[in-house]
C-alpha cells in the first residue's frame, strides 16, 4: 500500500493545480497587455500571401475538428457535441471567406475583416448553447441522423456569410458599432461560457479544456477589439484563438479516442479509484472461484452417500503414492474389503437400512485407520484401503483390526434389532505382489475372493 500524503499536501496540491489552470487560462492576457502597453499599434505587417496561407490551414484544421466531433456525436449523440459540431461548422463556413477575401483588403476592407468577428460570434453563442445542455440526456438515433437539419444550418451559415457581405457593401458597414457589436459579442458569449462552467461547477477533465479554449477565444476577442488591421495585436489575437482552438480540438480528439463524449470522461483521480475498487471486486471474486472450485473438486473425489473418496479419485491417488514408495522405497500396502452377504440385508430390512449400514462401515473404518491412510468406494458395498509406509505384515494387522471391530459393532439401524455386520479382506503390498498398479489392485482382489470362496469374514493375505 502507497502511504496517502497527509491532507494539508492534498489541499495545497489541489489548490496549486487549480491556480495553474487559471494561470494557463488567462496567459495571453500577458501578451495582450506587452503589446498594448509596450508596441506602437501602427506597426503592422501586412502580408496577404502569409494571411491566406494561414486561414487555409485553420479552415482544414477547422473541417476535420467538426468531423471528428460529429463522428462523437454520432456515437453518444451527447447534445453538447451536436452544439460543437455547429459551432465549429459555423466557424469554418464563416472564417473562411474572411480568408479568401484577403485579396479584397484595398478594395472593401469591411468585407474581408468582418467576417472574423461574425464566425467568432456565430461559433461562441452556439458553443454556449451546447454548455447549456451539458449533461441533457442523449439525442436518440433518428434524431442524430436527421441529415435535413444539418442541411438547414448549413443554409443558415451560408445566409449569414451573405449578410455579411450585405453588410459590408452597406453605408454602415464602417460604423464602429457594426465591428464591434460582432466581437464584443463573441467576447461576452465566451465569457459567458467560462461563468457558466464555474457556477455550474462542471469540472470534468474535458470540460476543463472546454473552458480553458473558451477563455482563450474570450481574450482573443479582446484582442481583436483593441488591434487595427493587420497590426501586432491583430496577429496576436489570431494566434490567440488558434491556441484555443487547438485545444479545444485536443479535447475533442481525446474524447474521440475513449468515451465518444465529453461528460463521461474521468478524471485521473476518478479513475485510479475506480480501478482500485474494480480490482479489489476481482479479487474478491477470484477467491470465490477458487473457494468453489475446491468444494467442486472435493464434491467430485467423493462418494455421496458414504462420504469415502471415490473411485477415480482413489486411482489418482494410488498412482501418486506408488511414485512416492518408488522414490523413498517405503513400503505401501493395499486392503480390499467386501461387506459379506449384504444383499441379504438390503432384502432383509430394505435399501435404506443398507444404506445406512454403508455409512456406518466407512465411519468405522476410519476410526480403524491412521490420519495418512484412506478408504474409497469402489464398488457398490466394495471398498480399498490405501496403507501407505505399511508391509503386508502390517496391513494385515490393519485388516484384522478392522475384520474384527466390524464384527464386533452392533449396526443400531432403525427402531429394529441391531445387524451383525462381516467383512472379507484381501491384502497386497506394491513390489512383493505386483510392480503395476494394475498388478498390485489385482492381487488384493483376488485374495478378496479367496477370502469370500474360503468362507467369509476373513482376511487373506498369502
Ligand atoms: P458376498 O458376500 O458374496 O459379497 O454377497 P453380497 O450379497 O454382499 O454380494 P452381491 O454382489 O451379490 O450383492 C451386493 C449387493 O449390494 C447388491 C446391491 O443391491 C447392494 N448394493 C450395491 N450398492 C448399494 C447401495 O448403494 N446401497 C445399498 N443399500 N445397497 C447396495
Ligand atoms: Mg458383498
Ligand atoms: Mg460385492
Amino acid at each position: 500500500m502507497l502511504h496517502e500524503p497527509p491532507n494539508a499536501l492534498r489541499l495545497i496540491t489541489q489548490a496549486y493545480t487549480s491556480l495553474l489552470i487559471i494561470g494557463f487560462a488567462l496567459l495571453p492576457t500577458q501578451f495582450i497587455a506587452y503589446l498594448y502597453f509596450q508596441q506602437d499599434p501602427a506597426l503592422k505587417f501586412e502580408d496577404h500571401l502569409f494571411h491566406e496561407f494561414a486561414i487555409a490551414v485553420a479552415t482544414l484544421e477547422g473541417l476535420f475538428v467538426t468531423y471528428v466531433t460529429w463522428r462523437c456525436y454520432r456515437s453518444s449523440g451527447e447534445p453538447l457535441l451536436r452544439w460543437l459540431t455547429l459551432g465549429f461548422l459555423a466557424f469554418v463556413l464563416i472564417y473562411t471567406l474572411h480568408g479568401a477575401f484577403t485579396g479584397m483588403a484595398h478594395r472593401n476592407i469591411w468585407l474581408f475583416l468582418l467576417y472574423g468577428p461574425a464566425s467568432r460570434l456565430a461559433m461562441s453563442i452556439l458553443l454556449f448553447v451546447g454548455l447549456l445542455s451539458y449533461n441533457r440526456p442523449s439525442d436518440g438515433l433518428e434524431k442524430r441522423s436527421d441529415t435535413r437539419a444539418w442541411l438547414m444550418w448549413i443554409g443558415l451559415f451560408l445566409t449569414m456569410d451573405l449578410a455579411v457581405a450585405m453588410v459590408a457593401y452597406s453605408p454602415y458597414a464602417g460604423h464602429p458599432v457594426v465591428r464591434l457589436s460582432m466581437e464584443g459579442g463573441a467576447l461576452l458569449f465566451s465569457a459567458l461560457n467560462v461563468a457558466v462552467l464555474l457556477m455550474r461547477r462542471i469540472h470534468s477533465p474535458l470540460m476543463l479544456v472546454f473552458g480553458v479554449s473558451v477563455a482563450w477565444f474570450a481574450l482573443s476577442s479582446l484582442a481583436f477589439i483593441l488591434a487595427a488591421p493587420w497590426n501586432h495585436m491583430w496577429w496576436l489575437a489570431h494566434a490567440i484563438f488558434a491556441g484555443g482552438f487547438f485545444l479545444l480540438s485536443y479535447g475533442v480528439v481525446q474524447a474521440f479516442r475513449t468515451t465518444q463524449s465529453f461528460a463521461t470522461i474521468y478524471s485521473q483521480e476518478e479513475m485510479t479509484a475506480r480501478l482500485a475498487e474494480s480490482m479489489a471486486d476481482t479479487q474478491k471474486a477470484l477467491q470465490q472461484v477458487q473457494l468453489s472450485n475446491q468444494r467442486l473438486e472435493r464434491l467430485a473425489a467423493t462418494d455421496p452417500l458414504t462420504g469415502a473418496g471415490n473411485r477415480r479419485h482413489f486411482i489418482e491417488h494410488i498412482g501418486a503414492e506408488i511414485a512416492r514408495a518408488k522414490r523413498t522405497g517405503a513400503p505401501l500396502s493395499l486392503l480390499s474389503l467386501d461387506l459379506d452377504h449384504f444383499k441379504g440385508i438390503n432384502d432383509s430390512r430394505g435399501h435404506s437400512v443398507g444404506d445406512e449400514v454403508l455409512r456406518v462401515f466407512v465411519r468405522k473404518c476410519l476410526e480403524a485407520i491412521r490420519p495418512y491412510d484412506s478408504v474409497a468406494r469402489v464398488g457398490g458395498e466394495e471398498f480399498m484401503v490405501l496403507l501407505p509406509g505399511a508391509t503386508l505384515d502390517a496391513a494385515c494387522a490393519v485388516a484384522e483390526r478392522l475384520r474384527s471391530a466390524i464384527e464386533r459393532t452392533a449396526f443400531d439401524v432403525g427402531a429394529e434389532p441391531s445387524i451383525g455386520v462381516t467383512i472379507s479382506v484381501g491384502v497386497s503390498e506394491f513390489g512383493r505382489d505386483g510392480n503395476t498398479l494394475d498388478g498390485f489392485l489385482n492381487v488384493a482382489d483376488q485374495r478378496l475372493y479367496r477370502a469370500k470362496f474360503e468362507g467369509r469374514n476373513r482376511v487373506v493375505v498369502a
